[in-house]
């Protein structure tokens, strides 16, 4: 799809997240590098190249609304179709951390075109914003397009009220993924009309995201591009983290319940839980199944 990539995957740039201001603070501006990561998302995943799009793409709008994030706050972004993908969803958190899932990697379509917003089809996007200990934030819209990118800024500008022009991409090959990542830029309360129209021009002229960034351009050289006066304020990088232990699917084992869990018990195979998110599998043996018994207890009495 590139013609010319400047940086091959073999000495990729670390993937990297730009938070910037514009505009005395009117115009902010998020650019993410995601190429490393939406690699290792259909490495982990074995997705096809649907599969790649929907997961990377999904990743990337995460590592987008994670750039305002502070301490332990987190963002979830999922969406849901009736098409042959279904479902995807990531979750990343003010540290660059990602972790992302996909129910159908390697869905596909009728015909030789790879369309995201057919892979999806009908359907809704979901944000989940925890951002205290306090139940999280979420909003929902249904899908314009499918693509992630229309549907993330409609999803800003009608349930956040932030006009906002976002772009998502990947550049794929054979080999795998050569380049990855997203823009988004916001008009904040003040913002100039007289300002946004000339930014708004530049953000259409400027050629596919991930594109850019195959020929080596940077998140910081693609948002210094966009306006006069960028200030950047952050840069943070970005990377596929899952933090799942064997500990937590032990107390999720429990909570199916002591009735569910004896069956388990008597069943001459082993109980083997899998991480949706780093497809890591955990097995447990009968014995190791019985010693949650009593944990399975103490769920059913909270019941
Ligand atoms: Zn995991």
């Amino acid at each position: 799809m590139t013609e010319h990539i400047a940086n091959p995957p073999e000495d990729r740039p670390d993937d990297v997240l730009v938070r910037a201001m514009g505009s005395n603070q009117t115009i902010r501006l998020i650019a993410a590098q995601t190429g490393g990561m939406v690699e290792t998302l259909r490495k982990t995943h074995d997705c096809g190249p649907l599969g790649t799009m929907a997961v990377g793409r999904v990743a990337s709008a995460a590592v987008l609304l994670s750039a305002t994030l502070k301490g332990r706050q987190q963002v979830g972004f999922q969406i849901n179709g009736d098409g042959p993908l279904r479902e995807a969803y990531a979750i990343a958190d003010a540290d660059g951390r990602v972790r992302a899932t996909i129910s159908v990697p390697r869905a596909e379509l009728a015909g030789d075109d790879i369309v995201l917003g057919a892979g999806f089809g009908q359907g809704r996007l979901s944000v989940t914003r925890q951002l205290t200990d306090e139940a999280p934030y979420r909003g929902i819209v249904q899908l314009i397009t499918g693509e992630v990118a229309e549907d993330l800024a409609h999803y800003l500008h009608t349930s956040e009220q932030i006009p906002s022009a976002v772009s998502l991409g990947e550049t794929l090959d054979a080999s795998g993924v050569l380049a990855a990542g997203g823009l988004l830029v916001q008009a904040l309360p003040g913002a100039d009309n007289a300002v946004l129209g000339p930014l708004i021009e530049r953000i259409e002229s400027l050629p596919p995201v991930s594109e850019y960034f195959a020929r080596g351009g940077t998140p910081s050289d693609l948002v210094t591009s966009l306006m006069d006066d960028v200030e950047i304020l952050e840069t943070r990088p970005v990377n596929f983290v899952c933090p799942c232990t064997r500990e937590q699917f032990a107390r999720r084992l429990c909570t199916i319940g002591e009735e569910e869990l004896r069956k388990l018990t008597e069943s001459l195979e082993d109980t083997v839980v899998e991480c949706h998110f780093c497809r890591t599998e955990y097995t447990f043996d009968k014995e190791q199944v019985g010693a949650l018994l009593y944990g399975a207890r103490m769920y059913d009495k909270a019941d």
